[in-house]
């Protein structure tokens, strides 16, 4: 990390949306740095880690034993009173996901800290720099065309030069508030999600997601298999319409819910929790020198809180962009930067605003069975095999 160089990208934060687009990059020749203030990505783990095989596969991340947790072959949809909707491509599909060593599986769940570990060695492999425990602290576009951005290492402080700055910075991104994008989420669409990791509680293959207003206020339950016998129990809730907080919302749904049975051995191994939007993407995600990603982007499903699929996706189109960009000796001024977002528009945007009206529609219904109902379908709809949305 020199401030001598005038680096084509520097990227903030090393995530699945910021990691993506340090490997993409780099291995297209552009001089790319990397950083990430943690001193271990991934920890603390605030992430049940569900992603689809073809979401790792179309950016080029072959599944590997090193991050992968336990392989996923379909869902388990249930409706407020236990109803449940299984779709497991096992028998939808025998010959191609028949479950045995052989067949691919339709996802994973994966260990955060491993993953991002992962990605993060990817890029360095790719030809990126890369550094932990470096905080991106605030940039400035030049006057001849590049911008400056302040870091700090350890304790020391440091300035460098890119032509373009990539906010990967999640889900509190800093990065786009330097640059006064409109940032701010509202609560009535941010999820306060906890989730226990936990042990004699069994589970077979699926991803199953509990809908109804009585077990998760705004947001929905799921229970995943989380490798070695053990299993994450969880939920989201929309804060501004439970007078429960997502601890006692846990606690009512482990104890008083159809699950109860299930759960009445389940010992609690570990607790994780943290925020997701359940919101629009954001309107405007570039600046001079600079473009949003990732959960700082907001590209996270409405409807499901789903970001790592999406993450890695966004990272895909803004390297694409990117590389191109420099390449063809473009400028980097926000009118230069826009094309990423309307690239991003119509490769995923698009479809996730639709998905967010849809969302919008469903909470707004006043009758709790309505919308109970409502959820309920939307989900069965989204995670079947012939679901438009598939691949978000
Ligand atoms: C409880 C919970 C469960 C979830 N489960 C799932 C799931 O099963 N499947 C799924 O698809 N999604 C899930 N999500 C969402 C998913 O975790 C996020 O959407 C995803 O991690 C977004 O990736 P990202 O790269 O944009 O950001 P992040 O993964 O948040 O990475 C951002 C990185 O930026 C770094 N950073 C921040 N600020 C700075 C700075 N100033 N300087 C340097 N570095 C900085 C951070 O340290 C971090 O490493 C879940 C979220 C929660 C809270």
């Amino acid at each position: 990390m020199s401030e001598n160089t005038l680096y084509d990208l520097i990227i903030i934060g090393s995530g699945p949306a910021g990691a993506t687009v340090a490997r993409l990059a780099a291995n297209r020749g552009l001089q790319v740095l990397l950083l990430d203030k943690k001193q271990e990505l991934g920890a603390p783990i605030q992430c049940s880690g569900a992603v689809s095989r073809h979401g790792l596969e179309e950016v080029g991340i072959r599944p590997d034993a090193e991050f992968i947790l336990e392989p996923i072959y379909g869902f388990g949809i249930y409706n407020e009173k236990g109803d449940k909707k299984t779709i497991d491509y096992r028998r939808l599909a025998p010959e191609k996901y028949g479950g045995s060593a052989d067949k691919s599986p339709l996802g994973y769940v994966v260990d955060r800290r491993r993953f991002d570990r992962h990605l993060m060695t990817l890029a360095e492999r790719a030809g990126a720099e890369t550094y932990l425990k470096t905080e991106g602290l605030g940039y400035r576009p030049q006057p001849d065309g590049t911008c400056e951005v302040d870091v700090r290492r350890f304790n020391e402080k440091m300035t460098l030069r890119c032509k373009v700055l990539v906010g990967a910075d999640g889900l509190q991104s800093v990065v786009g508030k330097w640059a006064g994008l409109r940032t701010q989420i509202r609560l009535t669409e941010l999820a306060s999600c906890l989730q226990f990791i936990v042990d004699k509680v069994e589970t077979e293959g699926l991803l199953e997601i509990i809908t109804g207003h009585e077990w998760a206020p705004g947001g929905y339950a799921w229970v995943f298999p989380k490798g070695h016998g053990y299993a994450e129990i969880g939920l989201g809730v929309i804060p501004t319409v439970t007078e429960l907080n997502a601890r006692e919302q846990l606690d009512k749904f482990i104890k008083q819910s159809f699950f109860g049975d299930r759960f009445k051995n389940a010992r609690i191994l570990e607790i994780q929790g943290g925020g997701v939007p359940l919101a629009a993407p954001l309107k405007t995600q570039y600046a001079d020198n600079l473009v949003l990603v990732g959960d700082a982007a907001r590209h996270v499903n409405p409807i499901t809180g789903g970001g790592i699929h999406t993450a890695l996706s966004g990272g895909k189109i803004a390297a694409d962009f990117l590389v191109e960009q420099i390449n063809s000796g473009g400028a980097f001024k926000k009118a230069d930067l826009k094309g990423y977002q309307d690239n991003w528009l119509e490769k995923l945007g698009n479809k996730m605003w639709k998905l967010y009206d849809e969302k919008t529609e469903i909470f707004k219904t006043e009758d709790l069975e309505e919308r109970n109902r409502k959820l309920y379908k939307i989900m069965s709809d989204y995670f079947s095999p012939d679901s438009e949305y598939k691949k978000i």
